[in-house]
């Protein structure tokens, strides 16, 4: 594997509070210790000697907008030589903190995308959540967005809520619709030791149950014209994450800030979880060389996620082998099953086959 990553990650850990459920590398804004960083991050990606055309830009965290606007306009200059001629730039946002000053900056170096943390669209629920923002906060933040000129704008909601049936589920997903916007993603509530959460004594909901909610944002959002194209992610036609898709297609990328993991060369990096740390300079905390069969794995994991599907030319052009002659007994049983399909020298998972993927993964591993 040679070719130049074509993708770039940036986190920024700073929020304004902390959420009750979040497992992210975050902490709380304190602008003396966001400066620090926004130098060491500045000197993490001068070092990668970037020296060709990037094709997508993600700025992440954390909150990118918890910055205050002196410090977002550093860190959207120091990321404008990388990102002219990007196709996609995208920065994730809070309903709260995306003023109209943030939104000009946004613009004026060129973000092409914004990420809304939505999470539930029920005002109620986001104070349990320990979010800050209104659902009116982000009708009023996407109007701003779209004056400003933003046409491509994405949403996410969290699944499997306290306290959330399926009733207020059905309303939130009216809710993200009657928002017009390009992309919603959906993730299950995971619940991580040491949040609020877990020490509240807050329990995941059943797998069936989850299934049933999937079943449920999937049929509402496909009727609205959205398309299910990643087990998480529905897009209107062509507003697909650009940049997710590298994950998913398991192209490489850089990943700089707090947390922030890379895949370069023949290795997967993974940076300190410690601001302290990283505030010091030492940003690096492993190193792994990807070998011939976890290079496989993750190939075959990542692009069974989306509608793209596992491409049979590819493989054998990355591994030298013939994917379809080498699992024809499982191909044939899933397809049977109606959980895949083979078109145009691609696998591609059908729904079914999405909400089982674990599954199809495990039997193509052990062929
Ligand atoms: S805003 Fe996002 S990153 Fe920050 S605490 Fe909440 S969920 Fe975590």
């Amino acid at each position: 594997m040679t070719n130049k990553p074509s993708a770039l990650y940036i986190h920024i850990p700073f929020c304004e509070h902390i959420c009750n459920y979040c497992d992210f590398p975050k902490l709380q804004f304190f602008a003396a210790l966001a400066d620090q960083y926004l130098i060491r991050l500045k000197e993490e990606l001068t070092a990668l000697q970037i020296d060709h055309s990037l094709k997508t830009i993600y700025i992440g965290g954390g909150t990118p907008t918890a910055l205050n606007d002196e410090e977002f306009e550093i860190l959207l200059k120091m990321v404008w030589p990388y990102a002219q001629g990007v196709q996609e730039y995208s920065v994730e946002a809070n309903p709260e903190s995306l003023s109209e000053e943030k939104l000009l900056l946004l613009k004026k170096y060129g973000v092409n995308r914004i990420s809304l943390g939505v999470e539930s669209t029920d005002d109620r629920i986001l104070k349990i959540l320990n979010r800050r923002h209104t659902f009116k906060n982000v009708q009023e933040a996407i109007a701003n967005a779209r004056e400003i000129g933003f046409d491509n704008i994405s949403v996410d909601l969290i699944l499997g809520l306290p306290q959330v049936d399926k009733q207020m589920l059905l309303k939130d997903i009216q809710n993200l619709i009657s928002l017009n916007v390009e992309h919603i993603s959906c993730y299950s509530l995971t619940i991580h030791p040491h949040t609020k959460f877990y020490l509240d004594g807050i329990q995941e909901v059943s797998d069936d149950y989850t299934r049933e909610l999937y079943d449920l944002i999937a049929q509402e959002l496909k009727k609205a014209g959205f398309i299910h194209y990643e087990v998480s992610n529905w897009a209107k036609p062509g507003r697909f994450s650009e940049h997710n898709l590298t994950y998913w297609k398991d192209n490489q990328y850089y990943g700089i800030g707090l947390g922030a993991s890379a895949f370069k060369g023949k290795y997967r990096y993974k940076n300190t979880n410690s601001i302290t740390e990283y505030n010091a300079g030492r940003f690096l905390k492993s190193k792994e060389l990807v070998t011939y069969d976890d290079d496989k794995t993750y190939y075959i994991m990542l692009s069974l996620r989306t509608i793209f599907g596992l491409s049979f030319d590819e493989y054998e052009k990355r591994f030298g082998e013939d994917f379809e002659k080498n699992h024809k007994e499982s191909i044939a049983r899933f397809v049977k099953e109606g959980l895949l399909k083979v078109e145009n020298r691609h696998l591609i998972p059908t729904y079914e086959g999405m909400m089982i993927l674990d599954t199809i993964i495990v039997q193509f591993m052990s062929d």
